[in-house]
């Protein structure tokens, strides 16, 4: 198991508790022990005559924060500040007290941390966000005041069996809604994950205890489990010479109480208990590692994620499948780099953890550094800049996807970034968005499309004579919960309006499409439409379209297709040739007997034949029958690409007859060819010149350049046999710059 806890216990002397603490930060870091020494000497003679709930000094837990500090990588001077971190609330001693022994820096941090301290934790919203509000300040002045705060907290969080049940409750319910999340947003999984361990422990003690009795009774057949497919893996990854190492664990109780509740599952209904961790030393490794898993089990669908490629906002950075394994048993496995696992289990902390050079139970040696480049990048800029500009930078970053604003009661609002008054508004309820007059920004009248900064306090005016929004609006929204908001409004506000104006908008999409609102309003046309989106009736459409729940380009494709498939139905051009030829054909088959359309069709006589139109085969082709529902037979090239399909479908068993040409052919017939060509100018006519010296009856031609200046000539003609179209094709074949001549249906 990897989660083995190396955090220090509370031991009742303090003094020998702080020898085992100085002795890990010799084996770890470089720092400057006897500072840290100072430090430990002022806190003691501080605290004092203090002592904890149980009975230990209280210097203990100060000793006890600074050493969390060291496991999670924290820098000297946040070791010093840990060691300090209540002198300034719960002695007498002051912020020049302490800067003038170890800096104002120091001093500082300690101050941040008292503040920290003061903020009381409320269950009221507004209260609870103006904690949130403090600590987010706090945050962007020196990030190690949180670190510290957390630091703290865990301490308190591992001792809380001493305290009361009341208190026990408050603490965690603040643990759980405040310092897990910002833990997680900083991504210190490691943290996160005891922190709401611990918390659930006192918040839901019975689901607590369900979970870990279970795991408990579970436990040798987990571990079982857990070792075959890490044996598996590992030899697989050997014997393809992949460097890894590999962790199990079951994941961390909160995690699956989750699950429990959110899935309305009881714990046996959970199988996905364990996790992996392939720990690997490059990101190909990572790929490779990921495509091996998925050869030897089955990946479940939907589960896999990218991370690596994608970084989460809080940089945290792995590949995450999961996969069936033996018995049936799903698990996770994550695939990561060691330095992708050092930033997602110490998150922001990692940084001092790498200045350091090598640390504890890190396996980062001389030469590893290039990898890190970014974290690098970071730490030089920082010594360009001060220290506050860093951090500002580093918040910036961990909050890019997110901006948290103010309402003017306090309450903080997380909206996407980007967003604007509109978001706010709607984020608040739909009646606030749907009524907005106007838009204040920290007291100052703004734009709707104004875009809200981290800290923003946000005003809105509303009046019940308000317009309601404005179609722009669905624009200037950056979140989908507002657009959705505004769009369902005018779907119930303005039927007429959107009634008319979806008419429009539909109208004239179908003119791009050289088509008009009368082609498609035919009871067939419109009818697939309509019964796919649940329409009771044309208008129903257009007012879809009107508010925006439908694009208009999407139902003009839909009923441009419908069109299409209507058309064998409708006349046109090709009928025309097909009954001109029927009605010599009829005549023609009194003399040769059952060929109809030149097709001789096994066993049957006289039967409706149809050309099909995707391959639009000629006589002297390779020809199969198909029985159609209602059309007679339809003659495919045998070759036809259209023909294979359907050929392959069981369903279509028993439908196929054979087919000949009669010997004698009197008729011409429609067949297309596709010229592709390098695109220049003169190529169409270049083209129509060939076919004009050849004689050949062309009924149509068009032309179209691809993206990759490719020209298409589609040439529809009338040839005798395949022959003639041979013969047309190899002439074509030799215009300047002509890459492929082929017929349709291929
Ligand atoms: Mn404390």
């Amino acid at each position: 198991m990897e989660e083995t806890r190396s955090l220090a216990t509370v031991r009742p002397d303090p003094d020998a508790q702080f020898e085992a603490l100085v002795k890990k930060i010799q084996e770890n870091t470089h720092f400057d022990v006897g500072r840290i020494r100072a430090a430990y000497e002022m806190a003691r003679l501080a605290h004092t005559g203090q002592f904890r709930r149980d009975g230990s000094p209280y210097v203990t837990h100060c000793i006890a924060a600074a050493d969390i500090s060291v496991d999670i990588g924290l820098d000297e001077d946040s070791i010093i500040a840990a060691l300090l971190h209540d002198v300034i609330e719960d002695t007498s001693l002051t912020h020049e007290d302490i800067a003038r022994q170890f800096g104002p820096a120091v001093a500082d941090i300690v101050e941040g941390v008292t503040k920290l301290t003061r903020v009381q934790y409320t269950s009221k919203e507004d209260e609870q966000a103006e904690n949130l509000r403090k600590m987010l300040m706090a945050m962007a002045k020196d990030i190690r005041v949180i670190l510290i705060k957390i630091a703290d907290r865990l301490h308190n969080m591992r001792t809380m069996a001493y305290q009361s049940p009341e208190k026990q409750k408050t603490k965690s319910l603040e643990t759980m809604e405040i310092y897990a999340p910002i833990a997680h947003r900083l991504g210190m999984q490691r943290a996160k994950w005891e922190l709401e361990d611990l918390a659930l422990q006192y918040l839901d003690p019975d689901g607590y205890k369900e979970i870990t009795d279970n795991l408990t009774k579970r436990m040798p057949e987990l571990e079982a489990f857990m070792d075959s497919m890490r044996a598996k893996i590992m030899a697989r990854l050997e014997s393809e010479g992949v460097q890894a190492t590999i962790f199990c664990r079951i994941k961390h109780v909160y995690s699956i109480y989750r699950k429990m509740y959110a899935q309305k599952l009881d714990m046996d209904g959970i199988f996905d208990l364990c996790a992996f961790r392939v720990i690997v030393d490059s990101i190909p490794d990572c790929y490779n590692v990921l495509g091996i898993i998925h050869d030897m089990f089955k990946p479940v669908p939907g589960r896999f994620k990218d991370y690596i490629s994608t970084p989460k906002p809080n940089m945290y950075q792995s590949v995450h499948t999961t996969v069936i394994g033996s018995e049936g048993i799903p698990f996770e496995v994550q695939i990561r780099t060691w330095d992708m696992h050092y930033t997602a289990e110490y998150g922001v902390a990692a940084h001092w953890k790498y200045k350091m050079g090598a640390s504890a139970g890190s396996s980062l040696r001389e030469g590893d550094e290039d990898k890190f480049a970014w974290i690098r990048r970071l730490l030089e800029s920082q010594q360009e800049s001060d220290a506050s500009d860093f951090f500002h930078n580093l918040k910036v970053d961990m909050f890019a996807d997110d901006v948290f604003v103010f309402s003017p009661k306090g309450d903080v609002i997380n909206l996407p970034a980007g967003a604007t008054p509109i978001d706010f508004a709607y984020s608040i309820h739909s009646d606030i968005g749907n009524h907005m007059v106007g838009a204040k920004v920290n007291g100052r009248i703004v734009t709707y499309d104004y875009v809200l900064q981290n800290g923003d306090i946000v005003e809105i005016r509303t009046s019940k004579s308000a317009p309601g929004p404005s179609r722009d609006w669905l624009n200037t929204a950056k979140s989908g919960s507002a657009r959705t908001k505004i769009k369902q409004w005018f779907k119930k506000e303005r039927r007429e309006e959107n009634v008319q104006r979806g008419r429009d908008m539909l109208d004239e999409e179908l003119r791009h499409n050289g088509l008009t609102l009368d082609d498609v309003m035919d009871e067939a046309v419109v009818s697939p439409l309509l019964k796919r989106f649940s329409f009771t009736c044309p208008d129903d459409l257009y007012a879809a379209i009107g508010y925006g729940g439908l694009t208009a380009t999407r139902a003009a494709n839909r009923l441009r297709d419908e069109l299409k498939n209507q058309e064998p139905k409708r006349k046109t051009a090709l009928d025309k040739v097909a009954e001109a030829a029927e009605r010599r054909e009829s005549q023609a088959q009194k003399k040769e007997g059952k060929a109809v359309h030149g097709i001789l069709v096994q066993g049957l006589s006289n039967c409706l034949v149809k050309f099909s139109r995707c391959c639009t085969p000629v006589p002297g082709d390779d020809i199969m029958g198909f029985i159609t529902r209602g059309q007679g037979v339809s003659i495919h090239r045998r070759d036809c690409a259209n023909c294979q399909q359907l050929l392959s479908q069981p369903e279509n068993e028993g439908r196929w007859v054979e087919v000949s040409w009669a010997s004698k052919i009197t008729d011409s017939y429609l067949t297309t060819i596709v010229v592709s060509a390098k695109d220049r100018s003169g190529l169409v006519m270049d083209v129509a010149t060939v076919l004009n010296a050849l004689n050949a009856k062309v009924h149509s031609l068009s032309a179209r350049t691809t993206g990759i200046n490719i020209g298409i000539v589609t040439v529809t003609l009338e040839v005798k046999d395949a022959a003639e179209l041979r013969h047309i094709i190899s002439r074509l074949s030799h215009v300047n710059g002509v890459s492929s001549v082929t017929r349709n249906g291929m």
